[in-house]
């Protein structure tokens, strides 16, 4: 399946905790392409302005801040592992204080600006699932496959609590995890640049009442189909 002509790009956006990565990394899996969590990459860089006192409202200090922000993704024993400027922050960027303070950080253009840069280069080959908020609509406008998820807030908060628990989190309550989603939730809706907002060409995906199985079978489908039509495509054109 993972014939280099053949491949194509798959976006994958919508709400906080919506199930996007899991979906997103089991694609990528089974067609064999990379998966990206732009998501990860947002609070890499939140991480880094909290840990160095950046003031985000200072044009300069962010802009000589990101000139030192490097931000990488390695496989270890099977998990996606995120790491800033070599050291892995995994665990870290999924904190409260990186998660109440990531939706400002986005909403600045030359932080956008600098990880959209990053995000193109890495779908360049294509053979990529990249999940977000901004993919479909900015990242990868062309994208063959573009999904946009949502589900309802109670099965959201709940994912994320039990997300958050598989990573020895489990320092907040049902309350607070809600809040946080949405309020990010609204902040990625209105932001200027890059809003949250699904492609014209997206499927939705409403996933409140779907296994995973459910999902990716759905999705594999889909992709399949359209990864079929190109081979057809390319087949006639020789
Ligand atoms: O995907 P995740 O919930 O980890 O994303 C964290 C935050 O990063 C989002 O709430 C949003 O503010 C920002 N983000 C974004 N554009 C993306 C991916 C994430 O603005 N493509």
């Amino acid at each position: 399946m993972n014939d280099l002509n053949n491949n194509i790009t798959i976006a994958v956006d919508g709400f906080a905790a919506c199930g996007k990565s899991t979906l997103a990394k089991a694609l990528a899996k089974e067609l064999g392409y990379i998966y990206i969590d732009s998501g990860a990459m947002y609070r890499a860089v939140t991480l880094y302005f909290l840990d160095n006192s950046i003031d985000i409202e200072d044009d300069l200090s962010v802009a000589s801040a990101l000139e030192q922000i490097r931000i990488t993704f390695r496989n270890i024993d099977g998990n996606n592992h995120t790491f800033l400027n070599e050291k892995d922050v995994e665990n870290e960027i999924r904190a409260m204080r990186v998660s109440d303070f990531v939706s400002p950080v986005s909403t600045i253009s030359s932080v956008r600006r600098f990880l959209v840069a990053c995000q193109k280069e890495m779908g360049k080959q294509k053979g990529i699932v990249m999940d977000g908020r901004d993919i479909g609509t900015v990242v990868f406008p062309d994208a063959e496959l573009k999904l946009f998820m949502t589900a309802s807030p109670e099965v959201r908060t709940k994912r994320r609590l039990l997300e958050l628990e598989s990573k020895g989190i489990s320092d907040y309550s049902f309350e607070q995890v809600q809040k946080n989603l949405t309020e990010r939730d609204r902040i990625d809706s209105t932001r200027s640049d890059s809003p949250l907002r699904k492609a014209d060409d997206a499927i939705v995906i409403d996933n409140s009442a779907l296994s995973t199985a459910e999902q990716l079978m759905l999705a594999l489908t889909l992709a399949n189909e359209i990864i079929e039509k190109k081979n057809i495509r390319e087949s006639v054109n020789g």
